[in-house]
């Protein structure tokens, strides 16, 4: 269980220079400045170095309200921690940025930069400036794109056994892994279906997978479905439960009388007056449903509420109606069925309405979803993610969030790396060159950022239970003999021809996490200066607890 407490560094008061400002402001400088941020940082790297690989730790969150989340997915720790602290924030980013643009390797770029931090600590030891680190580990990471695209193996768009390992290499270490054999192939074929453009430039639309969540099953009853799924039931039970040929409208309009009056009084002084008002009321919904029903649509289905005698009209004329879905959802159907989204019913024509073969509700565990299948644009494909506890599926979710991001950005670029460890030790010892190649005082800087890409495998081999010094020698050797392929097989420690062993890696990660890592160490070791205002501290729980009690003794 983490303790957040960690991440508040005490930042000593520098007296003299601090005058001209107001009082309570703080202010660090030069050396102190460098130290405290890198200290800082090195900690949020630290908590979530032990989570990599496939054999890494768990770690368990606990929320304020005491939900629990059990976790290897190092976006969502660094997530989760609630973390309020601006230099740890910003580590919190470059997980971030990596999920974004790569879907995966998210623990990778917080330990790299990490291990940069402490090996520019180093440098600062040995009386090298700031810029002149900076300066070099900018260089290296330039360089080591450049490397890492000239290593980087071509796949084919069909090639679906390996794009089915990368999916697999992506899972392990993750709840799902013992399930990656079903949901490899799920992953690779949603992808599939989403894919636009030329073969020169292809675009995954990932908007396009509609992943639902749904736990009382186990993970390898996950299901693919062409279509969207939805996670609600038809408003009414005599509502027809399975429509074909749907007609299907989009509103974003209550279909509800009782709110419309929620805000303003209305008084009545005789009952003959409260009757005309409420068969008024009830024209009104008549109309709107009117509007629907001439439109031809047999599908209804709503962002927001349809009440009680709303959902009777629309059971009375056979249509079926779905209300209070999610926003996105409704994106997702609009794309899907070809419909137009409304948000005046008077507008509501026929071209308006999307297109689907099939509607159904369908009980899943103890619940009712809804399907619609055979969709007017076939490029519309869902999972439904399975667990047998929430916090099962929502793991689940998670890994298969990552994976469809890294498999799609693998599509996107069709260019692989060899895992394991394997690519940073033949990228550790190219920048190595380089770095003799440069010389002069970045030299340094770069031979520093070589080595601190070496964290990768050995923090692989450490997580697995594996000497770390031994392992990595081991490695140095195989790579020099048989080539830069040769990493680590977490699972009996050998070191082995990554393509060959299926652990496989898209391209994007690995220089995504590269960049945003010297990125953020860069920036970091820039700031010489830091100038905090006073917080407005919140109470801490106890403070709060015992303002409580003592307010309760007075009374
Ligand atoms: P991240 O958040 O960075 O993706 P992971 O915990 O998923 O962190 O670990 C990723 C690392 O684990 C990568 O370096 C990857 O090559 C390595 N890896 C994945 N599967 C294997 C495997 N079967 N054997 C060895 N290394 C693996
Ligand atoms: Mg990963």
């Amino acid at each position: 269980i983490l303790h957040m407490g960690v991440f508040q560094t005490t930042v000593q008061k520098n007296g003299s220079s601090s005058s001209i400002f107001a009082e309570g402001v703080q202010r660090t400088s030069g050396k102190d400045a460098h130290r405290m941020n890198i200290v800082t940082a090195r900690l949020v790297a630290e908590t979530i170095k032990t989570t990599l690989g496939p054999r890494g730790m768990d770690k368990m969150l606990v929320d304020s309200l005491g939900d629990v989340t059990i976790t290897n997915d190092g976006a969502t720790i660094l997530r989760e921690m609630d973390i309020d602290h601006p230099i740890a924030n910003m580590m919190i980013n470059v997980a971030r940025t990596q999920e974004i643009a790569a879907g995966d390797g998210t623990t990778t770029a917080v330990v790299i930069a990490g291990e940069l931090l402490k090996k520019a600590e180093e440098l600062l030891d040995q009386r090298i400036h700031p810029t002149i680190i900076a300066n070099g580990y900018q260089m290296a990471a330039e360089k080591s794109k450049e490397i890492l695209d000239s290593l980087a193996m071509d796949i084919a768009l069909d090639d679906e056994e390996t794009l089915k390992k990368i999916a697999m290499t992506t899972m392990t270490g993750k709840g799902v892994e013992k399930a990656k054999e079903h949901l490899a192939p799920i992953i690779v074929t949603a992808l599939k279906t989403v894919i636009s453009g030329e073969n020169g430039s292809l675009t995954v639309n990932g908007e396009q997978i509609k992943v639902a969540v749904k736990e009382g099953a186990n993970i390898n009853e996950t299901e693919y479905f062409e279509g969207i799924v939805i996670d609600k039931e038809k408003a009414h039970h005599s509502m027809p439960q399975r429509v074909e040929n749907a007609r299907i409208a989009l509103i974003n309009v209550p279909l509800d009388i009782s709110s419309k009056e929620a805000t303003s009084q209305i008084r009545f002084s005789d009952p003959s007056q409260l009757r005309a008002f409420a068969e008024e009321q009830k024209g009104m919904l008549q109309d709107m449903i009117s509007y629907i029903k001439n439109s031809g649509a047999n599908v209804v289905i709503s962002t927001r509420n349809i009440d009680d005698l709303a959902q009777y009209y629309l059971a009375k004329e056979n249509i079926m109606a779905l209300r209070r879905i999610k926003k996105s959802d409704m994106e997702k159907l609009a794309r899907a069925t070809g419909a137009n989204i409304i948000v005046n019913l008077e507008d509501l024509t026929e071209a308006d309405l999307g297109f689907a073969g099939i509607v159904e509700e369908v009980k899943v565990a103890d619940d009712f979803m809804t399907i619609i299948k055979e969709c007017r644009n076939p490029k519309a494909v869902s999972i439904l993610i399975r667990g047998e506890t929430k916090q099962v599926a929502e793991e689940v979710e998670r890994a298969v969030e990552d994976c469809l991001g890294a498999v799609g950005s693998a599509l996107e670029d069709r260019k692989v790396l060899p895992g394991g460890g394997a690519v940073e030790i033949e990228l550790s010892k190219r920048l190595q060159n380089y770095a003799k190649y440069v010389g002069g005082r970045e030299q340094l800087a770069i031979e520093a950022f070589a080595e601190a890409l070496e964290v990768i495998p050995t923090a692989l081999a450490e997580n697995a239970g594996f000497d770390p010094i031994d392992t990595l020698i081991a490695m140095k050797t195989q790579n020099e003999k048989y080539g830069f392929q040769m990493g680590l097989d977490v699972y009996d420690g050998q070191v082995k021809n990554m393509y060959n062993l299926g652990v496989i890696e898209p391209l994007r990660v690995k220089k995504v996490a590269i960049d945003s890592a010297s990125q953020v160490t860069t920036m970091l070791l820039r700031i010489d200066d830091v100038i905090a205002a006073a917080r407005l501290k919140k109470p801490t729980p106890d403070q709060v607890l015992a303002a409580q009690s003592t307010n309760q003794g007075a009374q």
